[in-house]
């Protein structure tokens, strides 16, 4: 019995056969065994790519709401001062 690439229809030996099939749940001669294993690859590699920058971006919005709250906090602290000598100028 003959064994043929699922996809360009090319002869396969056997054990190209039972190895495509186990792996790939497809026929697949060398080259396309290839194809897949590199979509495979490159899927299992962007997954966590992918979740580091979301990780990287929630770090930036924590620290970006880190600083507008400090940038609050001495705007806040500046006011205070400008009412406090604004009171003492106007001898309150
Ligand atoms: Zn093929």
């Amino acid at each position: 019995m003959t064994y043929k690439c699922s996809k360009c229809n090319e002869d396969i030996t056997s054990s190209e056969y039972k190895y495509s099939t186990k792996n790939f749940k497809a026929p697949l001669c060398r080259t396309h065994q290839k194809q897949y294993s590199d979509i495979s690859n490159s899927n299992s590699t962007k997954a966590p790519s992918s979740q580091k920058t979301s990780k990287k971006e929630e770090v930036n919005a924590i620290s970006k709401r880190d600083s507008s709250f400090v940038e609050n906090m001495i705007k806040g602290r500046i006011a205070e001062t400008l009412i406090e000598e604004l009171f003492l100028y106007l001898d309150y």
